[in-house]
């Protein structure tokens, strides 16, 4: 099969003929029909998040389900389905509790050693040699993935769109409901418009938020954002991002400030534009040990609490964004501005990283 591969930090995706993976025990392969291009994969093919190499990225899939293994009852062949970039073990404290997001055995295995849960990596050369897999890797015409992150894909949604679902816009709903806990009327800014942000966007108006301001540098960023439910924006380049926040907003600022870019001016604009009593939620990753300044008097006086969100709970919030989608409460296609196929990848990367792309691009696997 082709897939995507990253040999070095700051190396080129390049296309190569690889051995189609096996699906082994609680695992199904999935023929990809599309994968997103999220800015996480650039992290790491810029060196700001560490992973072994060489490596195939894609962590946002969508496509028909192949194969599965004999002990897989939830999906089967043929079946169109969605897949989320965390893929719980199912059996660690965390994931016993609910908090799928946490899941102890994804973080040690896959994400620092770029296997699945036997230890074992699925994908290889064809001389034998390992490639890493970020999450199932699905910069592929094939991915392995474990069936407690495969769900099927919504009715009456492009099967390739639906990509966006595992990553962009489950991260966007486990941050709105799970920690931002966005209520009616609540009063939202969401700092950085970009793949995710767009579906925080769109996901804080389907929870019924009043206000919704959306800030990025970037003006057909934020017209886009208009059109999925942003109800003010501030062009942050044009203007200082929290003045121009406090000017919408009374003075007072938002109930919820949600940052999703993971700058450490972006992360403290997020947290100065936070009204009294409300919550800042950081999705932004940063590179390394990257610290933002919070000033600790504001903090503690204003009770403002600061909460980190990373993906979400996937075997119960999967299904409900899914559902959404199906009832056409979310938009699965319109935050998706670009298609690209397989063989553009490496310019589909460069485009995300000069800034250049509206909402989300994704890559097509049939051309
Ligand atoms: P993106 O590149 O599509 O979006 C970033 C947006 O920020 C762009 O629209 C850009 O114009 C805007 N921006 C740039 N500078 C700005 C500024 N000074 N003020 C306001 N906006 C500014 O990226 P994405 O795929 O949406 O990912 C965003 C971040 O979220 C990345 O750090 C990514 O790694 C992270 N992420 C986290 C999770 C998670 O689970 N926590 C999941 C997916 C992505
Ligand atoms: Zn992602």
């Amino acid at each position: 099969m082709k897939a995507t591969v990253l040999s070095e930090v700051g190396g080129r995706l390049q296309i190569e003929d690889i051995p189609r993976p096996q699906p082994k025990a609680g695992e199904v392969l999935v023929r990809v029909a599309a994968c997103g291009v999220c800015h996480t994969d650039l992290h790491v093919v810029k060196g700001e998040v560490n992973f072994p190499m060489p490596c195939v990225l894609g962590h946002e899939v969508s496509g028909i389900v192949e194969e599965v293994a004999a002990d897989v009852s939830t999906v089967r062949p043929g079946d169109p389905v969605v897949c989320g970039f965390i893929m719980p073990c199912g059996f660690c404290d965390y994931c016993a509790r609910g908090r799928d997001e946490l899941c102890s055995t994804f973080f040690a295995m896959n994400r620092l050693q770029g296997v699945l849960y036997d230890g074992e990596s699925r994908l290889q050369r064809p001389d034998g040699s390992k490639l890493a897999m970020y999450s199932m890797g699905g910069l592929a015409e094939y991915a392995v993935v474990p069936a407690t992150g495969v769900f099927a894909a919504p009715a009456g949604v492009a099967l390739s769109d639906a990509c966006i679902i595992g990553c962009a816009m489950m991260t966007a709903y486990g941050a709105v409901k799970n920690q931002a806990q966005v209520q009616p009327r609540d009063t939202v800014a969401v700092v950085g418009a970009g793949g995710v942000g767009s579906n925080v966007i769109q996901i804080a108006r389907a929870f019924g938020a009043g206000q919704i301001i959306a800030v990025d540098i970037r003006d057909d960023k934020l017209e886009a954002a208009r059109g999925l439910g942003a109800t003010h924006t501030v062009n942050a380049a044009e203007e200082d991002a929290v003045a121009g926040v406090a000017a919408l907003t009374d003075g007072q600022g938002v109930d919820i400030a949600i940052e999703v870019l993971g700058r450490p001016e972006t992360v403290q604009n997020a947290f100065m534009m936070t009204r009294d009593g409300g919550r800042t939620v950081i999705i932004g990753v940063a590179p390394g040990t990257t610290t933002a300044a919070i000033e600790i008097t504001r903090l503690v006086r204003r009770g403002i609490q600061v909460l980190g969100s990373y993906g979400s709970r996937v075997r119960t919030d999967l299904p409900e964004v899914i559902t959404m989608a199906a009832r056409g409460q979310l938009s699965v296609s319109q935050p998706i501005t670009r298609h690209y196929t397989l063989d553009q990848v490496d310019e589909a990367y460069a485009t995300l990283n000069r800034g250049d792309i509206v909402g989300r691009a994704i890559i097509t696997m049939d051309g």
